[in-house]
């Protein structure tokens, strides 16, 4: 074992505060990693505040971070795919059992034994809980190691680990193309990531917003049109027009108004996780077939096949790098919806630590 510097919380009222944590030496399969960078989610400020304690509670300490791109500093002698000097990334899971029904079909997220990059139980028993990003250094199996698109700019390259992946998969589910009409429900972490995949897959992007001021920078990123979501003369005009909304909300809102702008056999699948449950008309669902679905995150080699795609497309994360001192503010700001439109730890500010 070894020591690695972090940041973390040690109860839901707490703020995130510098630490000393342990990880492990590295196993024959294990990458060890130098974190260089590592995006804040909003699931990170759920989990430092237990408000999914229905679903999952918080162990504390907490380190949260499930973002990150590093460079290889060791790798076990086992490990075939990474080299010391690599740059990687690791996003919200480290592990899963790798063989139940759900794992050989690659869909690692789901299998029941899946070990998350942060707050699920250690099987290596370095400590309670695994611990995350918002750290120096980490050590992960190898078959959860991401390669980075060298093309790309890195601090960029960190929110695909989860924002990316997170909108990709249910944009590739719903088999989003050419010439589908796809809406994107907030202008967050996610939504931001979500309009310039869908864009990018040739979808026709309509953005709805509770934030006008954002209106100009959702058309840059991608999106053809852009919806203030308090209009409800705006929202009557895309009545029944969808083939597909993304629903990336972190707080409790009204589903209902965007069900009733799908189309026949329209699907809104919700990837925002509010720590209070959203009420569903029966109405809204019925009348045309419509559909209501989740989404959590991706497998890894669906993972890999978004960072490619991102590398081809040239896409990142519009991001504002912080230091690590910052953190707490950024939490703040990511509760009054100011991000532009991902934070990032600058991890080299851990050093002053
Ligand atoms: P974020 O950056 O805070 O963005 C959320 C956006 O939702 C805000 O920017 C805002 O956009 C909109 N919003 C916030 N409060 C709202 C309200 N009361 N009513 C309507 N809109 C509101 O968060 P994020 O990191 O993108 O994460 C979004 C959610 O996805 C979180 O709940 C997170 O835990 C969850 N998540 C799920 C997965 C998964 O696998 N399913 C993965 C990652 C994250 P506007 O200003 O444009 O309205
Ligand atoms: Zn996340």
């Amino acid at each position: 074992m070894y020591n690695a510097k972090a940041y973390s919380a040690v109860s839901a009222t707490s703020p995130l505060a510098s630490d000393t944590i342990a990880r492990r030496d590295p196993t024959e399969h294990d990458v060890q990693i130098e974190i260089l960078f590592c995006g804040i989610c909003h699931s990170d400020l759920h989990s430092v505040r237990d408000e999914w304690s229905d679903f999952m509670s918080t162990t504390y300490p907490i380190v949260p971070g499930h973002e990150i791109v590093g460079r290889v500093t060791q790798v076990g002698s086992a490990v075939t795919q990474f080299k010391s000097g690599d740059l990687v990334g690791v996003g919200c899971m480290v592990d899963s059992d790798g063989h139940c029904p759900n794992c050989k079909a690659g869909f690692e997220q789901f299998c029941q034994n899946a070990i998350f990059t942060y707050n699920s139980p250690d099987k290596h028993k370095t400590a309670p809980v695994t611990y995350g990003g918002y750290s120096n250094s980490i050590v992960v199996d190898q078959r959860f190691v991401l390669r980075v698109p060298p093309n790309l700019d890195l601090a960029g390259v960190a929110p695909l680990l989860c924002a990316g992946i997170t909108t990709y998969s249910p944009l590739r589910h719903w088999g989003v193309t050419e010439g589908k009409k796809v809406g994107v429900v907030g202008l967050g972490g996610l939504g931001h990531m979500g309009v310039k995949l869908a864009h990018a897959m040739g979808a026709h992007v309509v953005v709805f917003t509770t934030s006008p001021d954002k209106k100009e920078d959702a058309l840059r990123l991608g999106a053809d049109e852009v919806v203030v979501s308090h209009n409800a003369d705006e929202m009557q005009k895309h009545a029944g027009s969808f083939d597909f909304i993304l629903d990336t909300v972190a707080a409790k809102h009204d589903i209902n108004a965007y069900l009733n702008l799908l189309r026949l056999d329209g699907n809104i699948t919700l990837v925002g996780a509010p720590e209070k449950p959203l009420d569903v008309a029966a109405f809204s669902l019925i009348m045309g077939r419509r559909s209501l679905s989740g989404s959590m995150i991706g497998g890894i080699a669906e993972t890999q096949e978004m960072l490619d795609f991102c590398g081809e497309h040239n896409i990142t994360a519009d991001v504002e790098v912080i230091p690590i001192q910052k953190v707490n503010e950024a939490y703040e700001r990511l509760l009054k919806s100011d991000v532009k439109y991902r934070f990032v730890i600058d991890l080299a500010s851990l050093k002053s630590e």
